[in-house]
């Protein structure tokens, strides 16, 4: 699992994020309009369409019918719009920076970018290092001949670079009992293709597929054809008994399973097959209070596996685990394979350019040096004083909102009230970019640097950094996300909202909007965050970002019953002919079911502007797919598909039905009482 993308899998995002920029979506559509525009009494279209019966596609039907899925995009939405139209800016850029002959200051972005870019596209040098300083950490591991031997081996790639396989991945990260505080927490096991695939009915396909990509990268690290079978089996086996108990996506947010608070010496009736003291050490991260375990039950069944008679198939699952998080920077065959099985898993039938590829993968790993050259172009002083306008009625009204819940008591309102009140909101990009900027250092070629060294350069300045961060005091200034991501977020740890630079654009926001088009577009964005933080996961924290409950058990039980109502809501909608998974997407669902509630209340029975907010709310979603990542969607991502997140939201939204006049033999209707969500 490669560190940079755990933060983010912890807090709350927006939309889809598969950690590799916009999801197979090679290019932007020119000439698309940005803008959504109110419907308020137009007729049925040509076809027999009519809002009142399916609103997403009635809004959307011009706009999708010009996105045609290119053979090598899987999905198409607006936030890889943005996306792809950022990143080719920062393309001319890196085009600019590489013809320049310019001698730049080592350290200077401007270095940094030319020289990573060089490393990159310098196939030559990319086939020739192959795995470069990964590779003695890899013989250390294929020679270890004890479970002891094989664990130091882990410890030593871990302690140094951050990679985890099996056992000795940690990271360190806000205590979420203590958010003023860092604490360190013991990572699962990597489940590759993940426990939603390897046990799914529908998703055995591309489990046979993935069997056949282990082997292949087996055979391209150098096994003969025997060797790479019997490893790629060894490691479907493990994988299998690992995934078995793994916990869900959607028990992954809950803290009752993955905060769990264990003494080093605990850790050692846990991990009875190792040698705890020496692991810790070897992590630097011994004489610690506390170590949190994530997955205990997976972390048992693991220990169970750290025995002698399984050491060649743990070495073998250990060396894949690696090679795949590698495979990206290594050599051109390597990241072929590990592109293809991406590719077969989304659907995307024809391979990105090489150049396109290369391009992506300078910004990724100089996020912060990139991030400050968007801003500058980016960036407008006027547009984050009238999104903050906006933040600010979102936030009252939401007070309303709790104040009128009769299922919670005068003390628990307060408290939610308290929470809103110390909300903390960050808009653009940091007052102080990140240290882990400067600590990123770029070697060229002609120093000896290659893709793969710069790569684990990268991640070793991930590892010094969290250690650095240990035992000091949070810095709840910090940002985890450039402003260059076209995404919102809310992080439970600090009680904060996060909209960077990137999302303040058309079709989200925009200056010239209307009132109702910029509450149906940055306002839906905000008022979703605001709820994330009163969500199943959210409201499991306090105003602090502290885990602690401050509910009484007759609301947590309210709560939970009006969670279910919503989970068996979402799961009469289908997709593909699979079934929402209710449970997957509840977060999601109530903070969707909560923004629309809370922006119609704003806009109070002002049909004019119902309209144009709730237009431009479902063109915003406005998604295509291919069949195979829409499988992927509904598998693993905690959001409901887009065309879902529109019409059953609205639904449910009783301003959606002043405002159109929704009867009951409309597609759209549904009765009074069988209409969901809990902030309302
Ligand atoms: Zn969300």
């Amino acid at each position: 699992m490669k560190r940079s993308l755990l933060a983010l899998l912890l807090a709350v995002q927006l939309a889809v994020f598969t950690g590799c920029g916009a999801a197979g979506q090679s290019g932007p559509k020119s000439g698309l309009s940005a803008e959504g525009g109110g419907v308020l009494g137009e007729e049925a279209d040509a076809d027999g369409l009519r809002y009142q019966d399916d609103y997403y596609e009635f809004i959307n039907k011009d706009l999708l019918e010009q996105i045609e899925l290119s053979a090598s995009d899987a999905h198409w939405d607006w936030f890889g719009e943005l996306d792809i139209a950022a990143g080719n800016e920062m393309d001319d850029i890196i085009r600019g920076l590489s013809r320049d002959r310019t001698a730049f200051e080592t350290g200077s972005s401007e270095q940094k970018i030319r020289d990573l870019y060089a490393c990159v596209s310098d196939t030559e040098n990319r086939n020739e290092t192959g795995l470069g300083p990964l590779k003695p950490h890899l013989d250390r591991i294929r020679n270890a001949q004890s479970i002891a031997e094989y664990v130091d081996a882990l410890v030593s790639l871990s302690g140094e670079y951050g990679f985890s396989s099996i056992i000795g991945g940690y990271s360190i990260m806000q205590d979420k009992a203590d958010s003023d505080q860092y604490a360190v927490y013991m990572l699962y096991a990597d489940t590759l293709i993940g426990r939603e695939y390897i046990e799914g009915e529908s998703t055995q396909s591309y489990v046979a597929l993935y069997q056949d990509y282990i082997k292949n990268m087996f055979l391209e690290f150098g096994l003969g054809e025997g060797e790479a079978q019997s490893s790629a089996d060894s490691v479907m086996r493990l994988l299998r008994d690992i995934c078995a108990s793994t916990l869900t996506i959607e028990q992954s947010y809950d803290p009752s399973l993955t905060y769990n608070v264990y003494t080093a010496g605990e850790l050692q009736e846990l991990y009875t097959n190792v040698d705890v003291d020496n692991m810790l050490k070897g992590l630097r991260i011994d004489g610690q209070d506390k170590y949190i375990v994530i997955d205990v039950e997976q972390a048992k069944t693991v220990n169970s596996l750290l025995t002698e008679e399984n050491l060649e198939a743990l070495k073998a699952y250990s060396t894949f685990v690696l090679l795949n998080d590698a495979a990206e920077y290594g050599s051109t065959a390597m990241a072929r394979l590990y592109k293809g099985m991406e590719n077969a898993l989304y659907g995307i039938t024809q391979e990105w350019d090489d150049e396109v590829i290369w391009l992506r993968l300078t910004q990724e790993l100089l996020p912060w040096d990139f991030g400050m050259i968007y801003v500058e172009e980016h960036f407008s002083q006027k547009d984050k004083e009238n999104v903050e306008e906006i933040i600010a009625l979102i936030l009252d009204e939401y007070e309303s909102i709790i104040m009128k819940q009769d299922w919670m008591s005068e003390a628990t309102k307060q408290k939610a009230v308290r929470k809103l009140e110390t909300m903390n909101v960050k808009i653009g990009y940091p007052d102080e970019w990140p240290e882990e900027k400067d600590m990123m250092q770029v070697t060229p070629v002609s120093e000896g640097g290659s893709l793969m060294s710069n790569f684990m350069r990268s991640m070793n300045v991930g590892v010094e950094h969290g250690l650095r961060l240990l035992g000091g005091r949070a810095d709840k200034t910090k940002w985890d996300i450039p402003p260059q991501t076209v995404n919102a977020l809310y992080d439970p740890l600090n009680n904060e909202i996060i909209f960077p630079a990137a999302i303040l654009q058309a079709p989200f926001y925009d200056r010239e909007n209307s009132r109702g088009a910029n509450m149906g577009g940055i306002g839906f964005v905000i008022a979703h965050e605001v709820t994330h933080a009163f969500d199943s996961s959210g409201s499991l924290y306090d105003e602090y970002g502290n885990y602690s409950n401050w509910w009484t058990d007759e609301e947590r039980e309210e709560y939970q019953r009006l969670s279910q109502s919503i989970i068996d809501y979402y799961h009469q909608y289908e997709m593909m002919g699979v079934h929402v998974n209710g449970e997957l997407t509840l977060a999601e669902n109530i903070a969707d079911l909560g923004a629309a509630a809370c922006i119609a209340s704003i806009l109070d029975g002002d049909r004019e502007a119902l309209d144009d907010a709730f237009s431009q709310m479902a063109y915003n979603w406005a998604a295509e797919d291919t069949a195979d990542f829409m499988l992927y969607l509904l598998s693993t991502d905690t959001h409901a598909p887009n065309k879902i997140r529109v019409n059953a939201v609205l639904s449910s939204c009783d301003a959606f039905y002043e405002t159109y006049e929704i009867e009951e033999t409309d597609g759209m209707y549904t009765a009074p009482e069988k209409r969901v969500g809990i902030w309302r």
